[in-house]
């Protein structure tokens, strides 16, 4: 009977500790397999909006239904130290320093900007190369993704972006000439949509930039050797208005 309640307890505490283990540790995520966007609902409950939200992003933008817009963008980006991380997803550069866009005198801070390959946004149904994200977010809470569709091509401004990719878990500091990475050419299409990895939170304000930048074939392959495929599909628009911005 003794040798019964030892061995009960010692179950007891192995099930305690499988499902603390369980509770704390976020489920990993990825764009392959069992892992990949069609599967990211079922990997986590907090990740329930990838398949229930009606504002997802990314989208195929359908340029002829896009309504005109007054929208007032400005950017006030200035050279920056940030430390490139390998998160695992995507090359992210992190600031270290305080940039801003506002939005119809609505101020959001630059976070970080980082990388997508081959690009999450299509152009009536074209895609791209890859595609940036800078990532702000307003003292409320709220985020604003700056997105440029990026095609192959020299440009002084990306000729070196990936010489310092770190290896994963560690990071590289840099310094970012952020003012150069403001479009000459405002005009784009904005709409509300969420974040394109989990949790897909929603209320992201999306402003996808018509002019497109250049990034090096060399420079891109450097990004591509390690993700070649770190694009979310688009997601249904459910009747979701688009708008463009015309200066
Ligand atoms: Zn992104």
């Amino acid at each position: 009977m003794k040798t019964l309640n030892t061995l009960s307890n010692h179950l007891i505490i192995f099930i305690v500790i499988t499902a603390l283990s369980g509770c704390t540790s976020k489920h990993h995520w990825s764009y392959e397999g069992l892992e990949s966007p069609e599967h990211w609902s079922e990997l986590d409950r907090e990740f329930k909006t990838c398949r229930q939200g009606h504002d997802q992003s990314p989208i195929d933008l359908h340029t002829d239904d896009a309504l005109p817009s007054n929208q007032e963008l400005i950017f006030a980006y200035l050279p920056t130290h940030t430390h490139i991380v390998n998160n695992g997803h995507t090359i992210e550069f992190d600031m270290e320093e305080d940039n801003f866009i506002a939005v119809d005198n609505k101020r959001f801070k630059l976070k970080q900007l980082h990388f997508h390959a081959d690009s999450e946004h299509t152009i009536n149904g074209t895609q791209f190369p890859a595609e940036m994200h800078l990532v702000h977010e307003a003292t409320d809470g709220q985020l604003a993704v700056i997105s440029l569709l990026i095609e192959i091509g020299n440009s002084p401004v990306y000729d070196h972006i990936f010489d310092k990719i770190p290896k994963p878990g560690e990071q590289v500091k840099t310094e970012l000439h952020l003012e150069k990475f403001i479009p000459e050419n405002k005009q784009h299409y904005n709409y509300i949509g969420s974040l394109t990895t989990p949790p897909c939170s929603e209320n992201v304000l999306w402003l996808v930039f018509q002019q497109h930048l250049f990034v090096p074939k060399k420079q891109l392959q450097k990004f591509k050797a390690y993700y070649s495929h770190n694009y979310r599909p688009t997601q249904k628009t459910h009747g979701r208005q688009i708008y463009f911005t015309d200066h």
